[in-house]
């Protein structure tokens, strides 16, 4: 059995904790390798080791730290095929959704290249009399990052990338369940330049994460994952001192008004309910069609597509919709929520319970499955359920399919289907949630803005990559500085001169 390691100072390390969590072949079910479980102890080493190792890259200028993002953007482009396949072995993702995964990290590493840019701090010449006063944006030190399983790529490099861009050092905490293309980025990032140290990678569970979030060297920590860690993490760091953004789940609704084009949103709302086996945090999982003709339209058109579906291992080709989930746990909680579904009253309308995969049978796939007639009280509408799940609530008009989604606790991502200008701009007008498309079904903004949900998709204050990341991991020191001629022009420092 394969044993991953520990990536520290530049180089693959063992655990010494003898705890390990399985890292599964999602499509087979087989365990394929051990991830190590890092203990205390082998934590707080990988912190100090961080610490000693930021003090010349914080020095570093700018532009030289850029380099090595270049440097990143080319490595990773060499190996763009060998990282997809080794995450989607370990995630069950296709190859073309690895890919993406990987792309949309990259673009991120691409933006921080602009770091000298980003960087370049304020200055004011001769805010009194002899005075010059200028702002200067420090990195904060060590910063911890806690990453989800979904995007095992994309989402470290959403943070990693900017941190250390910046100048900080980072320890990452990746997910235990698809821990080695993370690790496989550390390599590279070494290749391309990063003086060792400055990046370590530490596997684990609740051990890590809470020696991360009691360590005194740690001064920021962005997490990303579900809601009650996410609401766990924000807590314990902010009560610790630590600047901290903690990003979670979502349950991401897309309007459907009697105006849109029917085909199109069929075809959005396959893509983005389904997509990845709907285990992304912008993934549509509610469709609300207004009024009950338009509902019945978009069911007619949704459930030959849906049931067009092909559900197969990355292996089997480029034409797979999507492959297993991530883990057999997560297998049996996704059929636990369809059959509470059921239960409640919910209309199965496309039923995939018993399906089964000819030579993959203790594979984690599950079919892919739309619910009608959900109503607001029903555990599956309440609930991220993070699998190939759509569920529709009818909705009579405009002001109570917007009045769902505002009502909803989590804010992360929704979308409107009109041809409508005015309701189109109503709508993003007055939602209450992070990121919004019009008639695009899975608003997720480019590097150069920023991703963030608001209510409980998002705790803290600055979001994910763009101007806000270079915010997020710096401080902002400022400097009034008085020299002797102008103690001459000037006389004595005026407060009153600067009002
Ligand atoms: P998760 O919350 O189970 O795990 C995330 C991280 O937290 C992992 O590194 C895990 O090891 C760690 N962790 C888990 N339990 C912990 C505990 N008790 N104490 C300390 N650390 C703990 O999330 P996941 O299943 O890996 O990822 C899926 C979730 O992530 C979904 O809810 C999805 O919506 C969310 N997500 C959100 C965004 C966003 O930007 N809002 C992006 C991607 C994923």
């Amino acid at each position: 059995m394969k044993e991953l390691s520990h990536w520290i100072n530049g180089e693959h390390v063992k655990g010494t904790s003898g705890r390990f969590a399985d890292v599964f072949n999602p499509a087979t079910g087989e365990v394929q390798s051990k991830c190590p479980m890092a203990s205390a102890a082998e934590t707080e080493a990988a912190i100090a080791n961080a610490a000693a190792a930021q003090v010349e890259w914080g020095a570093t200028n700018p532009q030289k730290r850029a380099r090595v993002m270049m440097a990143m953007v080319g490595l990773m482009n060499r190996d763009m095929d060998k990282l997809a396949e080794a995450l989607s072995r370990e995630h069950g993702k296709t190859l073309p959704d690895a890919k993406g995964d990987l792309q949309r990290g990259l673009e991120v590493i691409e933006y921080c290249i602009g770091a000298p840019q980003m960087l370049k701090g304020e200055f004011t010449d001769s805010a009194g009399p002899g005075i010059d006063m200028y702002s200067m944006r420090q990195p904060l030190g060590v910063v911890a990052a806690i990453m989800p399983f979904n995007f095992p790529a994309m989402m470290p490099l959403w943070h990693v990338g900017p941190a250390l861009a910046c100048g900080n050092a980072v320890v990452l905490k990746p997910s235990e369940r698809d821990p080695s293309v993370p690790l496989m980025l550390a390599e590279l990032f070494v290749e391309a330049g990063l003086p060792k140290g400055v990046f370590q990678v530490v596997n684990g569970d609740k051990e890590a994460v809470d020696t991360l979030l009691d360590s005194e060297t740690i001064q920021g920590v962005s997490f990303v994952g579900s809601t009650p860690i996410a609401h766990y993490i924000y807590s314990r760091a902010t009560a610790n001192g630590k600047r901290a953004q903690c990003f979670g789940g979502a349950k991401n609704h897309m309007i459907v008004m009697p105006d849109a084009d029917m085909d199109q949103a069929a075809d959005a709302l396959v893509g983005a309910g389904f997509g990845a086996a709907g285990e992304r945090c912008m993934a549509v999982s509610v469709a609300v069609p207004v009024g009950d003709a338009t509902a019945d339209k978009l069911i007619e058109k949704l459930v030959p597509r849906i049931e067009k579906l092909r559900v197969a291992p990355y292996t089997d080709g480029n034409d797979v919709d999507f492959g297993p989930v991530v883990t057999g746990e997560a297998k049996k909680r996704i059929l636990g929520l369809i059959n509470s579904g059921v239960e409640q009253g919910a209309e199965l309308v496309v039923d995939n319970r018993d399906f089964s995969l000819q030579g993959y049978e203790n594979g984690f796939f599950v079919g892919p499955h739309l619910f009608d007639k959900v109503t607001k009280d029903m555990d599956i509408y309440k609930t991220e359920i993070f699998g190939p799940v759509l569920s529709v609530v009818r909705a009579k008009t405009y002001e109570e399919a917007i009045g769902l989604a505002m009502d909803h606790e989590y804010g992360n991502g929704t979308a409107i289907f009109t041809r409508d200008g005015d309701t189109a701009r109503d709508f993003a007008h007055r939602i209450n949630i992070g990121m919004v498309g019009i008639n695009v079904p899975i608003p997720v903004p480019l590097a150069y803005h920023t991703f963030g949900g608001w209510k409980k998709s998002m705790f803290g204050d600055l979001n994910q990559h763009g101007p806000d990341s270079f915010k997020f991991y710096t401080r902002t020191k400022t400097v009034t500085a008085r020299w002797p001629s102008g103690i001459k022009e000037g006389g004595e420092f005026n407060f009153k001169a600067m009002d």
